[in-house]
């Protein structure tokens, strides 16, 4: 984890705060002195650059700044792990310190790829007000903007019709990243949701609790489902169940869809009451999310003291990911998987809790079969 080393959107938020005053470029007693061009000169001693010293000189060079960079190797010691994708960088321009600041606040998390806060529409407003008069201009423009709106493409559509005072916009294809964009093609998530709901309605289950629901995209398919009583999410994180709490507007349900979802805050690491007397659980593209040494206590609490009749559970089945063209070798699907495991690997897995903890695993495979490799995801049924 690069987060407390890193400079990222934390530091944007810093320089937000610290330099209030001056990033709005406003003084009441000199007004004119903080419009004034002065020989500036910033450090950033671990900028992340994903996109490596091209990108960032794109970003940076049509502002008119002088960029030189030294670039970090992974480890010094370890020539042969290659470089990081950490630079220290100094930039210099005769500029305004307004200017300065803006351009550090909103292209620092654009060359990290990453916020540590959810991006809704306010983000859009807060770009378009920080990004008047030179973001609109721009030639990295597209990219700056769906990077810095997390690559949710719709935002970034309005935050550039705003910029741009609603001219036409071109549509150009975004670069993808992330674990969604690497299965996109074969729309596999959406594939999931489908298979996971309708094995539960084959089963008969009337009250499911999905386990690390993330963003509650399986929840919303749930709800849906008039033959499914009570719908439960579980995750670790604040920011997934903000996000799922947004997506599903709960508050605008009728009460008596209201009474039939809940949304819990805990850890599969830890026993808790509040997961038993279930029909179903499903933990779908979690487990590994788990770091494996720790898999042991999320079995406990699943298979020992939860005990819901059913478990589905899925994962990627590793053998696939030569298939994924954008996807370099031995690569994870996404950089928080702790592991991915062969089929082999897995079904011995689930083999052996099963027998453990009284339950009868099927295996069911998902998405596109390769005749060699399986099918992109794994799925293992829990019945007792
Ligand atoms: N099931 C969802 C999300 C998968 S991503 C889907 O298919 O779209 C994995 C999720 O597991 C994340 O939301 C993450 O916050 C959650 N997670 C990771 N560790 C966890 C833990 N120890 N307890 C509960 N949830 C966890």
């Amino acid at each position: 984890n690069d987060r407390p080393y890193a400079a990222s959107s934390f530091l944007s938020v810093a320089i937000s705060r610290v330099f209030g005053s001056a990033i709005s470029g406003k003084s009441s007693e000199r007004p004119e002195l903080a419009k004034t061009a002065i020989p500036l000169e910033a450090t950033i001693s671990v900028l992340p650059c994903r996109g490596g010293e091209n990108f960032l000189r794109r970003l940076f060079e049509p502002l008119g700044y002088e960029v030189s960079t030294i670039r970090h190797a992974l480890d010094p010691k370890f020539a042969e792990w290659g470089e990081s994708p950490y630079f220290t960088v100094t930039l210099k321009r005769t500029a305004p310190l307004y200017e300065l600041l803006t351009h550090l606040y909103v292209l620092i998390p654009v060359l990290d790829d990453e916020k540590h806060y959810w991006v809704g529409t306010d983000e859009v407003d807060k770009l378009i007000k920080k990004g008047v008069g030179w973001l609109e201009t721009h030639p990295e423009k597209e990219i700056i903007t769906l990077r810095y709106l997390k690559h949710r493409r719709s935002l970034a559509r309005i935050a550039l019709a705003g910029l741009l005072g609603e001219e036409e916009l071109e549509q150009e294809e975004p670069e993808a990243t992330g674990e969604d964009a690497i299965e996109e093609k074969l729309s596999l998530n959406e594939q999931r949701l489908k298979t996971v709901h309708s094995l539960l309605r084959e089963m008969g289950a009337k009250r499911i609790i999905d386990l690390g629901c993330g963003e509650g995209k399986l929840l919303r398919h749930l709800l849906r489902d008039k033959h499914i009583e009570m719908v439960t999410g579980l995750d670790v994180s604040i920011q997934a169940l903000e996000r799922a709490k947004d997506r599903l507007q709960i508050e605008n349900l009728r009460p008596k869809d209201q009474a039939r979802i809940q949304l819990l805050h805990g850890s599969l690491m830890y026993r808790d009451k509040r997961l038993e007397g279930f029909d179903a659980a499903t933990v779908v593209e979690v487990i590994e999310h788990l770091d494996q040494p720790r898999l042991a206590a999320f079995e406990r609490v699943l298979f020992e003291f939860a005990r819901p009749t059913i478990i589905v559970l899925t994962t990627p089945n590793r053998e696939y990911n030569v298939k994924f063209e954008n996807l370099p070798t031995g690569k994870f699907r996404h950089k928080d998987h702790r592991f991915e495991w062969t089929r082999g690997e897995f079904q011995a897995w689930a083999k052996s809790i099963a027998e453990k903890y009284g339950y009868i695993v099927e295996f069911k495979s998902l998405g596109e079969e390769d005749e060699k490799l399986g099918a992109p995801t794994q799925i293992g049924v829990f019945t007792r």
